[in-house]
């Protein structure tokens, strides 16, 4: 079958899709020779001694999932957790810290939520049935073995954080990488690309944490805006935006060294130089596909003092034609503010623009107010009321802190979301274009939209160390902005409900995104996991070499994720088991 044949059939169950069943119903029929992996309730499935062995294997460290809603059901039940838990399940910090839950409602698939019934069970359903807690290279190796000889589908997770869906999955044997948490200092890496400070990061280490570890070492690295998602996890892997990557560029830009185990179970270090095939995909390609990584270690350069501000409007008062020309106005401001080195953060809704950061490397705030004045000067001449504050801070940390709110920020993950990069000739050319799509998005009522401005064109920005090419997907390279459309899951209706959201996210709301930007494509980590045509707008002209270092690497299609390089090869049946296409 040819990609393009297999997309359109993968698609045609995506978009009629309305969540998975569960799969704990009884199967008969004998999977270990046929083309799916297994799910508990096949025959096949290993029995206990196998799993206890594997437990003996890994001195102890596999976990038989029970997820964190069990509480809320029968027999387990217990009133006062289950609202205790209710009340902050929208939070990432809930379900990050546990080896089988993920953040993402749709992932969650209601299987085991505080939001049903306590008399309906709490199945695994999507949930992954067993985690290593990996501590070494030994415990990957020992996991990966065990699933390939047993036909286990496999995964390999950090945080749960992923829109796609891919640190999870039915019957499967995770490899939870989220408690490898060491960091270390290099204050002179020296290599053919980069000599300087860097930090080596377990694959475990999230955002808050990276940043608390370089402002110690008078340092900055790149991470999130969303402070728990992992550094060297899935973020690095699929791009990696943040505060600093107008001056610093992505997170895979900044990634030096990734120590990793391939699907054979072989320990290796991938570099510019050493691996280099690996090296590159690896950065910013397609998470989970390649390897098991352990660490990464990235490029730190000396701290830098941050000038910072944000600004609240409401159309009150002002008629709607005015509110959208003051939003107009703000996008028109962005080359200013990127090509000074800076990023900044808002949300948009049909009535408010909550600029939620302005963050300007090396910036006093009289410079940060000069910087956004031409934007004041419009909301006056609009009489758009404002109120704006400013800051300034002799380090990153204390910058990122006020704005981000460290250690777990302030994101919700009761979301249904997907992304576009707008090029900067969108912005500056077709600015109507821009503001009626943005107008009739959040004019849907379960919509607003996420913006970040960026110009990471030069990658680094570093004259003394040069780039070095990655899978990045080109399309960051011309973008100005990231607008991440987001939809309000709602925790108390059904699946049926919110999967409706999801549709109009994919079939209504994306496209006008995708109308005025032809060529242009969308960051995977922030993706559409319904995304048409994934492999041209994830991946573009990267996706045939990712895909030959895939086969090269992992041959036998191991690691797999959803809409990653290869993924095409699968489909997820309405049982949610993984089977060859
Ligand atoms: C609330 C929220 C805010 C976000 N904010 C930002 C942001 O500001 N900037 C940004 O760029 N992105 C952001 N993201 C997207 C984020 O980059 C992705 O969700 C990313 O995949 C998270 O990686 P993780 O390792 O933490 O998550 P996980 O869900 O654990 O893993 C994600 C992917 O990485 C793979 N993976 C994880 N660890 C390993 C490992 N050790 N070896 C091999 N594969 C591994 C998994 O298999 C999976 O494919 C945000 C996401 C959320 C939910």
């Amino acid at each position: 079958m040819t990609r393009d044949l297999r997309t359109r059939k993968l698609l045609a169950l995506a978009l009629t899709f309305t969540g998975w069943q569960s799969s704990e119903a009884v199967y008969v029929t004998s999977r270990q020779n046929s083309n799916c992996r297994l799910l508990r309730s096949d025959p096949e499935w290993p029995d206990q001694q196998s799993w206890s062995s594997l437990n003996a294997s890994v001195n102890g460290r596999l976990i038989a999932s029970n997820p964190l809603g069990h509480v809320c059901h029968d027999p387990t039940y217990n009133e006062v957790a289950c609202d205790a838990l209710k009340s902050v399940w929208q939070f990432p910090q809930t379900q990050y810290p546990t080896a089988p839950d993920v953040i993402i409602p749709i992932f969650q698939n209601r299987s085991c939520d505080p939001f049903t019934p306590e008399s309906s069970p709490c199945l695994l359903g999507p949930y992954v049935n067993y985690a290593i807690n990996v501590s070494n290279a030994d415990d990957v190796t020992t996991g990966l073995k065990f699933a390939s000889e047993n036909n286990i589908r496999l995964v390999v997770k950090n945080t749960g954080h992923d829109f796609l869906g891919r640190s999870t999955g039915a019957g499967g044997l995770s490899l939870w990488t989220h408690n490898l948490k060491d960091q270390v200092f290099v204050p002179a890496y020296e290599s053919e690309y980069y000599n300087g400070s860097a930090i080596k990061l377990g694959a475990g280490v999230q955002t808050f944490e990276a940043y608390e570890f370089a402002h110690q070492n008078h340092v900055r690295v790149v991470g999130g805006t969303c402070p728990t998602v992992g550094v060297a996890g899935g973020y690095t892997m699929g791009g990696g935006h943040g505060m600093l990557s107008s001056e610093q560029g992505l997170g895979a830009d900044n990634a030096l060294e990734w120590e990793v185990v391939t699907p054979n179970g072989t320990l290796i270090i991938a570099t510019p130089t050493q691996n280099s095939d690996l090296y590159w995909a690896l950065s910013g390609g397609s998470p989970g596909s390649f390897g098991v990584v352990l660490s990464l270690t990235v490029r730190a350069p000396a701290d830098v003092p941050m000038g910072g501000a944000n600004l609240t409007i409401a159309s009150t008062g002002v008629s709607v034609d005015t509110f959208w020309q003051a939003v107009n106005a703000y996008h028109q401001l962005q080359p200013n503010i990127t090509d000074a080195g800076g990023s900044s953060g808002w949300i948009l809704t049909n009535n408010t623009l909550n600029i939620a950061y302005i963050s300007l490397p090396n910036k006093t705030q009289e410079q940060v107010t000069s910087l956004i004045n031409p934007f004041i000067d419009t909301l006056k001449q609009l009489n758009v009321q404002y109120a704006l504050n400013t800051s300034y801070f002799d380090n990153f940390y204390d910058h990122a802190n006020l704005y981000l709110g460290l250690p777990y920020g302030y994101d919700p993950s009761n979301v249904v979301e997907g992304s576009r990069l707008i090029p900067r000739s969108v912005v500056l050319d077709n600015s109507d274009g821009l503001t009626s799509a943005l107008r009739n998005i959040t004019s849907d009522p379960r919509f607003e939209v996420l913006g970040v401005s960026i110009n990471v064109a030069n990658g680094t920005n570093d004259p003394a160390n040069p780039n070095v090419p990655n899978s990045a997907l080109p399309a960051w390279r011309d973008a100005l902005l990231q607008l991440l459309i987001s939809g309000y899951w709602d925790l108390e209706a059904d699946l049926s409900t919110n999967w409706e959201t999801q549709s109009a996210l994919t079939n209504v709301q994306l496209p006008q995104l995708e109308n005025i930007t032809p060529g242009s494509g969308s960051y995977i980590n922030e993706g559409n996991f319904q995304q048409p045509n994934y492999q041209q707008v994830f991946y573009s002209e990267n996706y045939d070499r990712l895909l030959s270092i895939k086969q090269e690497y992992d041959p036998d299609s191991i690691l797999y994720g959803r809409a990653a390089v290869g993924s095409d090869q699968w489909t997820e049946e309405a049982d949610a088991r993984l089977c060859r296409t």
